[in-house]
């Protein structure tokens, strides 16, 4: 075990594993996911500038959940979140879609099978809407 500070409080707590964070403002941002999620049901498709100021969270915390596969971008942008290999934008977590397939083949190469077609393309759309990922 080891005493640091909470990366949002400040406040020195045991810090075990997983984010920085004391068990208060981890409470403090789970209820706020959820308010978030009340919101997103409500008014889906909204972007994710409206969402921060409407539900007075921040956009890089809303960004955290997206990489967290908790929330989700209806289509991905260059201002919304990037593949952390490729660059591309993405809809949600940390990797396109091609990277987490070079990832899971370069641990699966014995297990490779042929391409299926791509998702048709949606509609382009520079807003970051999003919606609820419901995947419980
Ligand atoms: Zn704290
Ligand atoms: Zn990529």
């Amino acid at each position: 075990m080891e005493i640091i500070n909470c990366r949002e409080c400040g406040r020195l707590f045991n810090y075990l594993s997983g984010p920085r964070i004391c068990d208060d403002c981890k409470k403090k941002i789970e209820e706020k996911f959820q308010e978030v999620k009340d919101y997103l049901e409500k008014n889906p498709n909204a972007s994710v500038d409206k969402i921060a100021t409407e539900n007075d969270v921040t956009v890089k915390q809303i960004k955290q959940w997206i990489r967290e596969e908790r929330l989700i971008l209806s289509s991905p942008s260059p201002d919304g979140i990037l593949c952390e290999k490729c660059g591309k934008p993405i809809c949600t977590g940390k990797l396109c879609d091609d990277c987490k397939k070079e990832v899971a083949n370069g641990f699966q190469e014995a297990f490779k099978k042929p391409e299926v077609a791509a998702e048709p393309k949606r509609k382009k759309d520079n807003k970051n809407r999003m919606r609820f990922l419901d995947n419980k």
